[in-house]
């Protein structure tokens, strides 16, 4: 899943609020290099750390289990809304009519900016990075 630009930069804000800024790739390439890095070590270390992309993981997986636990039918949503915004997602799905199909929903969403009530996440998920450095760092 791709997070919306508003929500991308709330994230960064966040991650900038906590103080881990220094820690976030100041590339594209250094991401991908510090994700292959955890992959290939299969774990996150101090040295592959990255916050940013920690968060939006976090986010991500987050959605994905709270959309399992709603049913077959909302994960089954969450798998098809690969362009789809996590957090819009979520924020939409709190006020959607029983009667949208998943048509409708991804051509509701896509391109789109949603705030709501789980926007709260991104708060949540940087302070999270900010734990799992406080571990990375001892
Ligand atoms: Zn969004």
């Amino acid at each position: 899943m791709r997070f919306c630009q508003p929500h991308w930069d709330e994230l960064r804000q966040a991650i900038h609020k906590v103080g881990l800024d220094a820690w976030v790739p100041d590339s594209g390439e250094k991401a991908m290099a510090a994700m292959a890095s955890q992959i290939e070590q299969g774990t996150t270390t101090i040295d592959n750390f990255d916050p940013l992309m920690g968060a939006h993981n976090a986010i991500a997986i987050n959605m994905g289990e709270a959309c399992r636990n709603n049913g077959d039918a909302t994960l089954a949503l969450f798998m098809i809304a690969e362009p789809i915004c996590p957090l819009c997602l979520g924020n939409y799905m709190v006020s959607i009519p029983q009667s949208a199909t998943n048509h409708q929903i991804l051509a509701d969403l896509e391109g789109k900016h949603l705030a709501g009530p789980f926007d709260e996440w991104i708060e949540t998920a940087a302070q999270g990075q900010l734990d799992r450095w406080k571990n990375l760092a001892q």
